[in-house]
């Protein structure tokens, strides 16, 4: 039978009759940390593979040391003579560069969690894919910039690919009880992010701090400024278009304050169904570590009476035009969702260094999106075609910093 997300049956998890090797690339993240949170709660049902992170040396050594990791590799190569001191003696093997990166992502292991944020976690991941290693895709860069050869390749390993992202792993938990041809469409939903209910005039001054002060969830620096701007949700229109392979009309967003309600699937006999759970990521990545079982989490329980309302409003393109922007990339296909995702990187990284302001972050995204239209009508045939596509757009989107400064 060809791999499907939703032609699973859920059980309870046993224990496994050996410790399952468990890898995690972008170890010292949000993801990573929570990911390893879950896994020091039971370490005699895990072996720790490779840890691997970017520049954080001090703490990859530390995770390592504590869940015991064969590997650890630290991709930033002038850190690597920092990693091998803080591991000396403990026979914990070091690496770094992307070379040790893509050896990590080979290790022989049962299941990998895909948590480096953007496009440097496409090689790495698609390493760990093609050595057909389960999968739990937190890295949705992944999916906007090479969707369609990051799927064929998933596909070709005949691999699991488990998504992290909240919403799409709601989305995979509903559609495992639902036959896919009677699904007209998904709703995901979005938080609105910390200015919500701010005008233009008020996010043009926007700090960094503030727009990585995000209401509902604790997560990383860029994913919350995507929060912040709504490309979030954007991107994740896209990561859904190619998991599930939904056509762009079955495929919306709701905005949901509260963040309880993760994904709503309506169905061709008019119900609609939700997954809701408290927000904290330690849910889905535990859906993806048990898959397709389900395992014990700590989290906080849900209680609606607590919460009283659940609210739900259309999202504001006008006032957040980077999920307009995204949207139409959906809609145009071809290799805009690379030019998107390169664009988005430089812009929220120069945000967060105070080079640009805030509404330049989505405006800057849809002036390289004009300037890259020769880009964005190729056809990559392999992930080197796309990662050449996502530089030319760098170069394209940092030229035009100057001008949002
Ligand atoms: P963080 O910024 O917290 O962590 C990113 C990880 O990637 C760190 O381990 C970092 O290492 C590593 N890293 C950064 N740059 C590189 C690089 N060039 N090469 C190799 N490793 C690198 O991000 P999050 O954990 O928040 O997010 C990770 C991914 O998961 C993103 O794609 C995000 O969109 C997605 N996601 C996150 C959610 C969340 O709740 N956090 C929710 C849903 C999706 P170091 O810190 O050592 O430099």
């Amino acid at each position: 039978m060809p791999f499907s997300l939703t032609a699973v049956k859920i059980g309870v998890a046993t224990r496994p009759a050996r410790p399952r090797r468990i890898s995690i690339l972008g170890a010292t993240g949000s993801i990573g940390e929570s990911t390893l949170d879950l896994i020091g709660r039971d370490p005699p049902a895990y072996r720790v593979v490779a840890l691997t992170g970017g520049q954080n040396v001090a703490r990859l050594a530390e995770l390592a040391i504590l869940h015991r990791a064969e590997l650890a590799v630290i991709a930033d190569p002038s850190r690597y003579a920092d990693l091998h001191t803080a591991l000396a003696g403990t026979g914990i093997e070091a690496g770094a560069g992307h070379e040790a990166l893509l050896d990590a992502a080979s290790r022989p292991a049962d299941w990998v969690m895909a948590a480096i944020v953007g496009a440097a976690g496409l090689k790495p991941t698609l390493q760990a894919v093609r050595q057909g290693t389960s999968t739990a895709l937190a890295n949705k860069e992944c999916l906007v910039s090479a969707g369609a050869i990051f799927m064929a390749e998933v596909a070709r390993a005949n691999t699991i690919l488990l998504p992290v992202d909240s919403e799409h792993s709601a989305a995979m938990q509903i559609m495992a009880g639902a036959p896919k041809e009677r699904i007209e469409r998904i709703c995901l939903t979005a938080s609105g992010g910390p200015f919500r209910g701010w005008s233009r005039e008020q996010m043009a001054e926007a700090r960094p701090e503030q727009a990585l002060n995000h209401p509902n969830w604790s997560m990383g620096p860029k994913v919350t400024i995507d929060s912040a701007t709504l490309m979030n949700k954007g991107l994740e229109l896209l990561e859904a278009h190619h998991l599930f392979s939904l056509a762009p009309s079955q495929l919306d967003v709701i905005t949901h304050p509260q963040s309880i309600v993760h994904c709503l699937v309506y169905l061709s006999d008019g119900a609609v169904l939700a997954q809701m759970s408290c927000p904290d990521m330690r849910t889905p990545i535990a859906y993806s570590l048990a898959w397709p079982e389900r395992m014990h989490v700590p989290t906080k329980r849900l209680d609606l009476a607590e919460i009283g309302a659940l609210t739900f409003e259309a999202p504001d393109m006008e006032r957040f035009p980077a999920l307009r922007v995204a949207k139409e990339v959906l809609a145009a296909g071809g290799s805009a969702g690379t030019v998107l995702n390169a664009a988005n990187e430089v812009a929220v990284e120069a945000f967060l260094a105070k080079r640009i302001g805030f509404l330049a972050i989505a405006a800057l995204v849809e002036t390289a999106l004009e300037k890259s239209d020769d880009l964005a009508k190729l056809s990559p045939q392999n992930v080197d075609d796309v990662l050449a596509i996502d530089s030319e757009t760098r170069l394209r989107a940092t030229a035009l910093l100057g001008r949002f400064a």
